[in-house]
């Protein structure tokens, strides 16, 4: 690259140009707290009630969680993994068990199941959308299928109508993984317990967080009790401390990440206000760039969980420059951008406990079919949503550097 094309701006930082987001302030960190959180956290340590045993934060949050997704029950407990996993036993979900998941998802989606002894297989996801497509879960149905995990991946809503038909019809538990989808809403109802159960995660990247923690909701009192006692070594609510009706395990969470939690749900409207303006702004912007295809958000959601600005480059993926041009984002100022997950269905951990366990049980282990996850494990770009916490002057920038290293395939190249 020459010294003069670099100061015109239009050079690739990462190829010692102008970055895109020069002379911009850095974008907010997370998480977030306010003073009101530490006193609160102050006001559980010197109540010396730090465990939710004992004290009344963490079943305050579970209701105030619970209500503000429209949902009857929720439990809250360690993390969104153990969530899902909670969320299966509830539900009668076991040993040789089969559930459908996407590939295009955090592993926690397919190792949940392992951790109860059923098996993960594969269904698809819609090329525009990243969200598992309808039509693949119903090929993956087996004799064996006993429960669907919808991810509600980035916080878009996976399609909720079509999933609990097939649900309904064939007699599954539907289970959303909406652990980056609080505050979305599909139909103007918040995700959660559209399915039978929902899952949620307050790990430190996500949208509300008290650096590590997850909730479980529910409308079903039957399911909502099952959580509750697996979360509760098999105690039942209202029931005596040795009393032990079932077998579960200590999935408690502290007093501390109540107090936590209840300070970041307070501050989620206003937060999911500006992620959402700065991401339809970003859309726009983004709208007729050549080799840019901005997610598709589905018509019946009605709120956007905001938790990743998903988005793919077909040509640059052909090429094999998709990880390049996301390096290359970062060298421009955004931070964070990354080429996202690899295929769950080719991961070979996964894989080779899921063949042992069918294996073992002498069952056969469905072939996953899914050449759309292949392909946009090689085309996707993300960033997550402090980008979207960023200023109009920063999202307008944002949107330059993509512009920027999606127009420079070659320059991309050397770069690589
Ligand atoms: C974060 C996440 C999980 C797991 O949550 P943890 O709290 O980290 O255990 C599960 N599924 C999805 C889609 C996630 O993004």
């Amino acid at each position: 690259m020459t010294s003069t094309s670099a100061r015109d701006g239009r050079d690739l930082a990462v190829e010692g140009g102008r970055p895109a987001l020069d002379g911009l302030p850095p974008f907010p960190s997370w998480p977030q707290h306010s003073e009101a959180d530490a006193q609160a956290l102050l006001g559980v340590l010197e109540s010396g009630k730090w465990g939710s045993t004992h004290g009344d934060i963490v079943s305050t949050f579970e209701s105030e969680f619970a209500a503000a997704h429209g949902a009857k029950y929720g439990v809250a407990l360690t993390n969104g993994t153990l969530a899902i996993a909670a969320a299966l036993r509830a539900a009668g979900v076991g040993v040789g068990d089969e559930v459908i998941v996407p590939p295009y998802t955090f592993i926690a989606t397919a190792s949940a199941a392992l951790f109860v002894g059923a098996v993960p297989t594969f269904a698809d996801v819609e090329p525009d959308t990243h969200l598992i497509d309808p039509a693949s879960v119903e090929r993956a149905i087996t004799d064996r299928t006993k429960a669907i995990i919808a991810v509600h991946l980035a916080g878009s809503v996976a399609n909720l109508d079509a999933l609990n038909h097939i649900a309904e019809t064939r007699g599954l538990t539907l289970i959303e993984d909406a652990a980056q989808a609080t505050g979305a809403a599909w139909r103007g109802r918040p995700v959660g317990a559209i399915g039978h159960l929902g899952t949620f995660s307050f790990q430190t990247s996500k949208n509300i967080t008290a650096g590590e923690g997850g909730i479980v909701l529910t409308d079903d009192e039957r399911l909502a009790s099952g959580v509750y006692s697996l979360v509760n070594v098999g105690r039942v609510r209202g029931g005596g401390w040795y009393e032990h009706a079932s077998v579960g395990y200590n999935l408690r969470l502290t007093e501390f990440q109540g107090a936590l939690l209840r300070g970041q749900l307070t501050r989620l409207p206003e937060q999911q206000k500006l992620r959402d303006e700065n991401a339809k702004l970003l859309t726009q912007l983004l709208a007729d760039v050549e080799g840019v295809q901005v997610d598709r958000e589905p018509a019946e959601m009605t709120a956007h969980g905001r938790h990743l600005f998903m988005f793919r480059v077909p040509e640059l993926g052909k090429a094999g420059l998709r990880d390049a041009a996301a390096k290359a984002l970062n060298a421009e100022g955004v931070v964070g951008a990354s080429g996202g997950y690899v295929p769950l269905h080719r991961n070979e951990a996964l894989l080779a406990e899921s063949t042992a366990l069918a294996e073992r049980l002498g069952q056969p282990y469905p072939q996953a079919d899914c050449p759309v996850s292949d392909l946009v494990c090689t085309d996707t770009i993300w960033f997550p949503q402090t980008i979207m916490l960023g200023s109009t002057e920063q999202i307008h920038a944002v949107a330059d550097a993509i512009t920027k290293v999606v127009g420079s395939g070659d320059a991309l190249k050397s770069s690589n």
